[in-house]
């Protein structure tokens, strides 16, 4: 029988973080531990989803990449289902749930069915992507702004305001940019972009594969080509030389 509305706990959207376990919020470890059903996005890694109790049904939803994808209806009729049947749910994606999560997707029929829901916040890639090249997103006097952009939408490559971003100085983090990086390459140098602008793609950011390449603007559509796991392009920063020695750095002190 399904439980009364009183019954029903609110619906957890967890942001996983990047992929390191230690950049988990210590509010998503320890819902992680609380919950009954997780229900989880395929590039949440094996170390994160260790923190979930013994209790706890893993369940893995969405795509990875290109690839199989687990359809949105599907993933809400889950959700609603386990909600009323009183099992705390907790809803665990990539990143921070708000960010090219789909969130609203999820959210909006929770809300329609009367249902509450939390949302807990988690470390985004590109701001991950940041830290593991020594740089920062903004700074006085070079950039007033970021812009987080999506490589994809819907509708095939992602339109975006060309002529803004091809200006000296800015900074974007593209996320899903890999098979769209000859088009954005196209679009900000027909707006006057100079092909010498640095570009660094940080790869599996987080994890013990990361891997970083410092390119330019001219050169970015070919540096991708190996590039195999979920990547981030920041648009206008390379990395600080400083950064670079950062894992050696690490290892000497542990
Ligand atoms: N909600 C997530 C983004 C989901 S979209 C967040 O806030 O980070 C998926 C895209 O995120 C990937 O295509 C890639 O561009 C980026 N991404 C996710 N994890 C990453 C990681 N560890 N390193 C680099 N990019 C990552």
């Amino acid at each position: 029988m399904p439980s009364s509305q009183s019954e029903i706990a609110p619906v957890l959207f967890v942001g996983a973080g990047p992929g390191d376990p230690d950049l988990l919020t210590l509010r998503a470890a320890r819902a992680l531990a609380a919950a009954d059903i997780v229900l989880h996005d395929r590039l949440v890694g094996p170390g994160v989803l260790a923190l979930a109790g013994p209790q706890a049904t893993l369940i893995a939803v969405g795509k990875e990449g290109f690839g199989p994808s687990t359809p949105q209806t599907e993933i809400i009729a889950l959700i609603l289902a386990f909600a009323r049947a009183g099992r705390r749910v907790l809803r665990l994606k990539g990143g921070d749930c708000g960010i090219f999560g789909r969130l609203d997707e999820e959210t909006g029929p929770l809300a329609e069915a009367g249902i509450g829901y939390e949302i807990v916040p988690g470390i985004t890639a590109s701001v991950a992507a940041a830290a593991a090249i020594g740089q920062s997103l903004t700074r006085r006097g070079r950039n007033t702004g970021l812009r987080i952009l999506t490589g994809h939408d819907a509708e095939g490559f992602a339109d975006q305001d060309w002529r803004a971003l091809a200006q000296p100085g800015q900074v974007a983090a593209i996320y899903m940019g890999k098979k769209a990086a000859r088009f954005v390459q196209g679009r900000l140098m027909m707006h006057g972009g100079d092909p010498a602008t640095e570009v660094t793609v940080v790869e599996n950011a987080s994890l013990p594969h990361q891997r970083i390449v410092a390119t330019t603007l001219a050169a970015l559509p070919g540096c991708l080509e190996d590039v195999a796991g979920p990547a981030v392009i920041l648009l206008g920063l390379a990395p600080r030389a400083a950064a670079l020695a950062l894992p050696e750095l690490k290892e000497a002190l542990s």
